[in-house]
């Protein structure tokens, strides 16, 4: 169990509903929801998850905390947004979605095979560094996933769409030499480090 696991286990004491208010992104709607099922009704993909939102929230409720937190369903929301058009309460499901997956990420209980969350990580490690993202090694990234064999497999299975991108000028093979950055990027990295220290002290997850 990590630390931050830990720290937030014995804050909470198994109050699950109160440990999402406090650390999961707009966290405090989940208590308005009153399950009418809307939600999971419109959303194209909850019939194939494990969990769509209507009843994670009620998992939510009923303590179900490491159910919740391993799930692989909200990690496979495209935010489509139209669960928050149509929730009578206008509870903001889809950033609650997006912030559970959060949460679980950094408290180390994501699911680890679970390719959206593969996907995730990959953006976010590839815009970070530069401010903007490089196509190109991204996907690169996600073809090599499952190693060697199979990335050169799906690559020559992509290879039309590749040379097709290229041709269209939506691809520049020179990007993996010299990947092109905005034009402030440290002023991104410190942007990013006054973010995460925001939220760090705002959820009291910091150390001190
Ligand atoms: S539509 Fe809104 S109120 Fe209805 S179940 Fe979904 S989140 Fe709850
Ligand atoms: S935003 Fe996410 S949860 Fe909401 S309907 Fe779309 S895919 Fe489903």
């Amino acid at each position: 169990m990590s630390d931050l696991n830990t720290q937030a286990v014995a804050k909470y004491r198994n109050n699950f509903l109160k440990e999402v208010e406090a650390c999961v992104e707009e966290g405090d709607w989940v208590k308005m929801c009153m399950q009418c099922g809307v939600c999971s009704g419109s959303c194209p993909f909850g019939p194939h998850w494990d969990h769509p939102p209507q009843e994670l929230f009620m998992m939510i409720r009923a303590g179900k905390r490491e159910e919740v937190l391993t799930s692989s369903s909200m990690w496979m929301c495209t935010s489509c947004y139209n669960c928050i058009v149509r929730c009578p309460r206008e509870i903001p499901i889809t950033h609650i979605m997006h912030g559970l997956a959060n949460y679980a990420h950094r408290l180390g209980l994501a699911p680890k095979n679970q390719p959206t969350r593969h996907f995730s990580g990959l953006f976010w490690n590839n815009i970070i560094k530069t401010g903007r993202v490089n196509e190109l090694k991204l996907s690169l990234g996600l073809y090599f996933r499952d190693g060697l064999v199979s990335g050169i497999k799906v690559g020559m299975a992509m290879a039309s769409v590749g040379i097709g991108m290229v041709l269209a000028k939506r691809l520049n093979p020179l990007e993996l030499l010299k990947p092109h950055g905005c034009k402030d990027t440290k002023g991104i990295h410190a942007m990013l480090k006054k973010a995460r220290e925001i939220e760090d002290r705002r959820k009291g997850l910091t150390a001190a």
